[in-house]
């Protein structure tokens, strides 16, 4: 970047977010579905699409509210939790809404915080709103100890605290109790939101709640939620919210005008309506990680326990070494997490034994 641009000081030398991208045969980094959306849903989507087209010369719906609608039917549905679309907010992914938070609750003088290891894009909503940054530690376990949040939160008095369950890169669920005492803790320290961003929930083990459960009462919770995982829909660019109406009007004054394309609008009701068809390949999924994590754990590797599409493990002397022998393998997983550790996406049964032979051969011959 030119020295000659007025950049701000805090982003000279930063670079863009974005995973190494590479063409090779297994691409198990960024824990996409690796299953397209089935042909019906291909066929509703481009129906819907072109029948958007047909009014491209309007604006579209600014509040989304039929849009909303579906998604607090849909949320609903995976919760338990009866909603209205006025507990709903959308825009072009979980990113853009958790931007959206930090603009309306974070800002100069104010801090957000979390707790590592955790997800790479949270300080950077915080760098780009001007909100200092804050970072406890998870416990061993990869769990936000309560006792170790409260201590923090006082300290600090946070406005924002992100909390990702299942976390990544770990995988790890809260329980509600955690997040109930994290709720309680930004009481009179701060009165912060306190942000459960569940990507993952919909490949959560059976009996692991969801934090839209917690809900009611809680006036500054809120829960989010993408289409881009478990819904096979990361290029639809449709993420989510659910928590009380003021919050969500709070959302409604700093999102840019029109910020959700009639298309987008359009296209991600389509594929609501499709949601069985959708969420059909998550319960393999689901299994397949099970059994990867056996598969690990059985080759000598240390494994954390996951609730999401994704594993981590190890530990390595040099993870460098290894992430990069099993791309030079075909083979592209993401070197992320704590020193040693790394993470797989859960992909196709092919591709899974894809990386396990290649994992297997590459400790066999050594890393250099
Ligand atoms: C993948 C991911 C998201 C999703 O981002 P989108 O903008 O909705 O695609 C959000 N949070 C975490 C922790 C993730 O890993």
């Amino acid at each position: 970047m030119s020295s000659a641009l007025p950049l701000r000081p805090e982003l000279v030398g930063q670079l863009p977010y974005g995973a190494p991208r590479a063409s090779v045969p297994v691409v198990l980094n960024v824990n996409e579905n690796p299953y397209p959306p089935a042909p019906v849903v291909v066929t509703a989507v481009g129906r819907a699409a072109a029948a958007a087209a047909a009014t491209l010369n309007r604006y579209p719906d600014r509040d989304a509210d039929d849009l909303r609608a579906d998604l607090a039917s849909y949320l609903s549905g995976d919760t338990g939790v009866v909603l209205t679309a006025a507990q709903l907010w959308a825009a072009n992914g979980s990113n853009e809404v958790m931007l959206q938070l930090l603009q309306a609750f974070g800002g100069p003088g104010r801090t957000a915080c979390s707790f590592a290891p955790t997800y790479s894009m949270y300080p950077e909503y915080a760098r780009d709103t001007n909100t200092a940054w804050v970072l406890g530690q998870r416990a061993e376990d990869f769990t936000v100890d309560p006792v170790a949040a409260a201590a923090l939160i006082a300290v600090h008095r946070p406005s924002v605290v992100l909390l990702a369950s299942p976390n990544n890169p770990t995988g790890t669920a809260l329980s509600p109790d955690t997040v109930r005492s994290v709720y309680d803790a930004t009481a009179g320290n701060g009165d912060g939101v306190v942000v459960v961003d569940e990507a993952y929930a919909e490949f959560r083990r059976p009996g692991v709640p969801s934090a839209v459960a917690l809900l009611a009462g809680r006036p500054r919770l809120a829960v989010v939620r993408t289409m881009s995982k478990a819904f096979a829909f990361a290029g639809g660019r449709l993420g989510y919210l659910a928590g009380a109406p003021e919050l969500v009007d709070a959302l409604r004054v700093v999102r840019l005008p029109y910020h959700l394309s009639a298309i987008t609008q359009a296209v991600a009701r389509a594929a609501l309506a499709h949601a069985d068809v959708l969420l059909e390949r998550v319960v393999e999924l689901r299994t397949s990680r099970d059994a990867m994590a056996v598969a690990l754990r059985a080759a000598g590797l240390t494994v954390a326990d996951s609730d999401a599409n994704f594993l981590l493990f190890g530990t390595f002397p040099d993870r460098h070494a290894v992430w990069q022998s099993m791309l030079d393998a075909g083979v592209l997983i993401r070197e992320v997490g704590p020193p040693g550790w790394l993470r797989v996406s859960i992909g196709t049964p092919d591709e899974n034994r894809a990386f396990l032979d290649a994992l297997a051969a590459v400790r066999r011959v050594g890393t250099p």
